[in-house]
């Protein structure tokens, strides 16, 4: 495609670097040009519209176009844009906002600390499992164990727990320190009969080996999120969180949950450790905790997993980390009014309310002669289609045909996801699956 010199397309092709693209081939396509958003809808800069079926990038919780958390992050720049909190020092909106979380927080959480990215965050969880080892005279047990298709960002130690080829190829990726289990698909990697409690019960147990072939003493924690969400949607089948919660207590290793997509609300509870009965020692949020109207992650501890820590920064005479940017007062005030509006509009409750349409619309999808599969629970979900002759083709296609259609969602592989923004009405989803409808339909013909 060739665009006309000077406009946003030719530039941005110029001069930006994008992730998730083959670089070398991104300027024969170049990039849909979004220019502004309201409620779940945004906007091309041709004015054609959209509806954000993924929610920006799983996040946008309230919809775009929010004026309270624009009012918010105004008044907050006018008084005070940026403070840090190093070294005895502090501000309002950090203070408020961590408050906040502790009290939500689905078990008893003493600390929290804030970073910007979820990459950023899982990043830090590693460092401080390192640390609080080496503070209980366990330097041995430092390896971390996440899941095939988990996804935990692409930083140098989440992107090791991240269990995505793709996220691995050429950076020297995984650490060694870091180990994967199997991706809890029932339906797709059950032997036959084999029931999902079963699956569930076998799933854990190849857990149990791996902790035991790696010795439980090198084993410090397993990573994962509540419903994995950016290897393709898998919701864990019936017992999963129960069986591995055993085998972790057994062995002494921590859970760390990633609530980055599922926090606030997904999964029709406020975290999905509510949903699935998860009681983790560290809880890392992000995404939906600022709707992403602000650069926002968090770190949640126990006092079990804290106390170690604190004993070790006075050993050494400080906690030797921070980021310049951690709790900044725009980010944390515009979190603390998006979690009052998912609150007070009881977006937790709209996702309940819409999701059996939602999870129903795609079954019928999936029904499709082309379809091979559907999962979801909450607002989250996705069709699978049946593979092409090359993997990945019926999957690009379908994510292509849905956007002339007018509706943005997301293609894993073969695998099409959704996450809309927790406002969505009912009427929109019927929209919006109508057009996925029509999409189906065009590119079987
Ligand atoms: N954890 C999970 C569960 C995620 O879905 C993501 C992002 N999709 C991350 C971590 C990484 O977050 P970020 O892109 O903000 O670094």
């Amino acid at each position: 495609m060739t665009f006309l010199p000077n406009s946003v397309e030719a530039r941005d092709i110029a001069y930006q670097l994008h992730p998730l693209v083959d670089l070398q081939n991104y300027g024969k396509t170049g990039a849909l040009v979004i220019e502004r958003g309201e409620g779940v809808y945004v906007f091309d800069n041709t004015g054609k519209r959209y509806i954000e079926g993924l929610a920006g990038l799983w996040s946008v919780a309230v919809g775009f176009g929010e004026m309270r958390l624009s009012d918010v992050a105004k008044a907050q720049m006018d008084k005070l844009p940026y403070y840090h909190v190093f070294a005895h020092k502090t501000h309002g909106p950090s203070v408020d906002l961590a408050e906040k979380l502790i009290q939500m927080a689905p078990v008893p959480m003493s600390k929290v600390h804030f970073t910007s990215s979820g990459s950023e965050a899982n990043d830090l969880v590693v460092k401080l499992i390192w640390y609080r080892a080496n503070a209980l005279g366990r330097p041995e047990k430092k390896k971390i164990i996440g899941r095939v298709k988990g996804y935990h960002g692409v930083t140098i130690a989440a992107g090791s727990i991240t269990g995505l080829a793709r996220n691995h190829a050429s950076f020297d990726l995984p650490l060694d320190r870091m180990r994967h289990v199997s991706c809890p698909d029932h339906a797709g990697m059950a032997l036959p009969g084999e029931s999902e409690i079963e699956f569930s019960r076998r799933m854990a147990a190849e857990l149990e080996a791996l902790i035991l072939a790696e010795g439980p003493e090198t084993v410090a924690a397993f990573f994962g999120e509540p419903v994995m969400a950016s290897g393709g949607v898998y919701v864990p089948p019936e017992g999963y969180w129960q069986e591995i919660q055993a085998v972790l207590r057994k062995y002494d290793v921590l859970l760390v949950a990633d609530e980055v997509i599922c926090g606030f609300g997904r999964t029709g509870e406020m975290f999905g450790c509510q949903t699935f009965g998860i009681e983790p020692d560290v809880m890392v949020l992000s995404k939906q905790i600022s709707s992403s109207y602000m650069p926002l992650s968090a770190i949640l501890m126990t006092e079990g997993f804290y106390a170690p820590v604190a004993e070790e920064s006075a050993r050494i005479g400080t906690f030797g980390h921070g980021f310049t940017a951690s709790g900044h007062p725009v980010a944390t005030a515009v979190g603390l009014e998006n979690i009052r509006i998912i609150e007070e509009r009881d977006l937790v409750g709209n996702c309940r309310r819409r999701s059996p349409r939602f999870l129903a619309r795609l079954a019928e999808l999936a029904a499709h002669p082309k379809a091979k599969a559907w999962r979801g629970i909450g607002l989250i979900g996705a069709v699978e289609l049946k593979p092409w002759q090359q993997a990945g083709a019926a999957g690009a296609a379908f994510q292509a045909a849905a956007m002339a259609e007018g509706v943005i969602a997301r293609a894993i592989g073969d695998t099409l996801c959704f996450c809309p923004p927790l406002i969505i009405s009912a009427e929109e989803i019927e929209a919006m699956f109508d057009a996925v409808a029509r999409a189906l339909d065009a590119i079987s013909e």
